[in-house]
């Protein structure tokens, strides 16, 4: 991409609604854009991320065995009449009348909906395990949105939902998000934290929620400090295994870790001193088993090998996208802008001309850019006739985690620099050998 065709609206000046440091550089970066309070644009550079986010979701939820589907924004009121909550949600629900003066709503979650297209077609236990899942847009019109897009109004969820015939089999459904979740938000450069969550009426120990660590976190959280170094669950993890996962559950349930709501002050002074983290974090993702909730009375039951019908246990499992891109920056920023990690990096590669319009600059630049396209990375080329510090600026401020950099002097010896955005290092080498090293 060439930096003069491209959309990147930076700001110089630093805007002053925005109150932590995620949500000022998504603004300075020129990511998004507030529309209404609490409603996003997402502008290109933070579109690039974000389908990077989405696509480490999609992939982590595809190996656990979760199918991907895409239910619709607006949702009728009857389905939300039968489970009883279209009264019980209260004002966080956007609700909206169609022509014919039928009362729809904006989704603020899919329970009821994902439990209609399954009683529709599955009816027999053979059918099972299902676990479906979509990356949608909700709408929740909370009291106050704030702090960008880690709270905002209408917001993309990763929303999965899974079905089996009893209670043990929906707790391996459990177990299998439970781990792709340590594996997602691990890929994602981030260290998150499972704690107990309140399963309010539907009782029971499974429900989690999955934390990280932020100052700026609008949770209060008390957990063990091992857990900032437990082993996340390799790619080769086999999900099928009803042993192995509750082995990874039970090495991450086994230290104390929970969030204000679920606090037990006794359990947590049991914890040696030097081991007791008391932090504020950000929620990132929740899992919850709540069985036959939503089955019942929508009558979602399948055959079982008995010959009976069986009301399904089901389990939801969510993951904010537009939340963990501002909880990334959060993670990975420094006084100069954002360090994206690798995997969610909106390019891989900035290549700067320090002097456009100067041939030698010109056609290294050039070459650079053609050939690491070629070999499939994203580059950015900055070909803009902006000062050489604006440039510098700009780089640092967007957070590409590599830059090649071409001034006139390198260049007339057939040399770039190369820069590594997190650890500032910079390394004079040949032109081929800047290609290679990112080609290789
Ligand atoms: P919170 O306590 O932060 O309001 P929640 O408990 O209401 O979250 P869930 O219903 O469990 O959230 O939704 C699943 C995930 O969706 C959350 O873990 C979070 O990552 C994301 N999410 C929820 N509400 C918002 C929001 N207003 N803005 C952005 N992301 C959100
Ligand atoms: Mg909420």
């Amino acid at each position: 991409m060439r930096l003069s065709r491209y959309f990147m609206p930076i700001l110089k000046e630093n805007p002053k609604e925005a109150e932590i440091v995620s949500h000022r550089l998504m603004l300075r970066a020129g990511m998004i854009r507030q529309q209404s309070q609490g409603i996003y644009s997402w502008l290109p550079l933070g579109k690039r991320v974000l389908d990077k986010v989405n696509a480490i979701i999609r992939d982590e939820q595809n190996r656990a065995g979760a199918i991907e589907l895409s239910m619709p924004t607006l949702q009728s009121a009857e389905l939300w009449q039968e489970s009883g909550r279209y009264d019980a949600y209260g004002k966080e629900m956007l609700r909206i009348k169609d022509r014919q003066d039928r009362p729809m709503l904006y989704g603020p979650t899919n329970e009821e909906m994902v439990t209609d297209i399954f009683r529709s077609s599955v009816k027999s236990y053979k059918d099972l395990p299902l676990n479906l899942y979509h990356i949608q847009l909700k709408f929740r019109d909370e009291i106050r949105p704030r702090f960008g897009t880690m709270r905002s109004r209408e917001f993309m969820m990763k929303d999965a939902y899974s079905f089996d015939l009893t209670r043990e089999a929906a707790e391996h459904s459990y177990n299998k998000m439970f781990a792709a979740y340590l594996r997602t938000f691990d890929r994602l450069g981030l260290r998150a934290i499972p704690m107990r969550a309140d399963t309010g009426p539907i009782g029971g120990k499974l429900s989690h929620e999955f934390i990280i660590l932020a100052d700026t976190g609008e949770s209060e959280v008390f957990c063990h400090k091992d857990f900032v170094d437990f082993d996340i669950p390799g790619e080769h993890t086999d999900f099928d295994s009803v042993e192995g996962l509750q082995a990874i559950f039970d090495k991450w349930t086994s230290l104390y870790a929970a969030t204000s709501e679920m606090h037990d002050e006794a359990a947590f002074n049991a914890v040696p001193e030097g081991d007791r983290l008391s932090a504020r974090g950000i929620e990132v993702g929740h899992i919850f088993y709540f069985g036959t909730k939503y089955s019942e009375p929508m009558g979602a039951k399948v055959q079982g090998p008995d010959g009976k019908e069986h009301f399904v246990h089901m389990g939801s499992y969510g993951i904010g996208p537009t939340r963990l891109v501002p909880a990334i920056i959060e993670a990975w920023h420094d006084d100069n802008g954002i360090i994206w990690p690798a995997s969610v990096a909106p390019f891989d590669i900035v290549v700067i001309n320090m002097k456009a319009g100067d041939q030698a600059c010109d056609d290294t630049c050039e070459l650079i850019y053609a050939a690491l396209t070629k070999a499939g990375k994203d580059v950015l080329y900055d070909d803009t006739d902006d000062r050489a510090g604006t440039k510098f600026a700009t780089a640092d401020l967007i957070g590409v985690p590599v830059q090649i950099i071409a001034g006139p002097r390198a260049v007339a010896n057939g040399e770039v620099e190369v820069k590594d955005r997190k650890t500032g290092a910079r390394e004079t080498m040949t032109i081929e050998a800047a290609i290679n090293r990112f080609v290789a």
